[in-house]
């Protein structure tokens, strides 16, 4: 049987029995696929740390005609990002970009974009950048190469373009006017278009540099979550641990 290997990025990984773990890739060129890691749980086996979520890694692996699962044989670190692990919020927000990556991407397809994004945020994060500007980037890109960020900027109803405050409308198909709104629950705010025309243009940085303050950042948060949660038909589980009340 020959073996295959994939650059990719550990989304998690659950234990199958007393031995063996369950591991969850998202490949840079194959897109989401799920391998049996024989005796990851055994003291001091040939996994070492690379099976920790978000390694970044190249997996080597056989796969059987007709089988989902592969058997991993073996798994080389590129990167490490174990350390962002051990701050619980940024690892409860690791867990959210992975539950909506793995949600959404089809199987056996190169995504080569989302792979590059992910990994630069990884990277970001791993150099002292902001989790909240970072989540936000995140959340853009993820709606933007889903085709669910719809036009924002452009009114819905008489066409003209939302030069003031917009409201998102009840489909999530895009935005009204104040004048036009039938009604007005989520914002969409100067801010946020300003925003998302910034995370077009700027690659994710471990710098604070963007012309926003946090809060404003947090405020626009609020309509990206909206459109996930509804492009989802759920709130993503890893979503109400991030925003319980602390
Ligand atoms: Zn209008």
């Amino acid at each position: 049987m020959p073996r295959d290997q994939s650059e990719s990025i550990i989304l998690r990984t659950f234990p199958i029995g007393d031995q063996d773990k369950l591991a969850v890739f998202f490949g840079r060129q194959r897109g989401i696929f799920k391998g049996i890691a024989k005796g990851a749980r055994k003291f001091g086996n040939r996994f070492g740390s690379s099976l920790e979520p978000m390694s970044h890694v190249t997996a080597f692996y056989y796969e059987k005609e007709g089988k989902e699962l592969v058997t991993v044989s073996g798994c080389d670190l590129l990167e490490s990002f174990f350390e962002l692990q051990t701050d619980l919020e940024v690892s409860f927000t690791l867990g959210y970009f992975a539950e909506l990556i793995e949600d959404s991407r089809p199987s056996l397809t190169e995504d080569d974009v989302l792979f590059r994004l992910l990994l630069q945020l990884l990277q970001a994060l791993k150099a002292g950048g902001d989790l909240k500007l970072l989540t936000a980037y995140f959340e853009v890109w993820f709606l933007k190469l889903n085709g669910f960020l719809p036009e924002l900027d452009r009114c819905r109803g008489c066409r003209q373009d939302i030069t003031e405050t917009g409201w998102l409308s009840h489909k999530r198909d895009g935005a009204y006017c104040d004048g036009c709104a039938p009604s007005r629950k989520e914002e969409v705010t100067q801010d946020l278009l300003a925003f998302l025309e910034w995370v077009r243009k700027n690659p994710p940085s471990k710098e604070y540099d963007v012309p926003f303050t946090r809060t404003q950042v947090d405020a626009m948060r609020r309509v990206l979550k909206d459109l996930i949660v509804f492009s989802m038909e759920r709130t993503p589980k890893s979503l109400s641990y991030l925003d319980r009340p602390s």
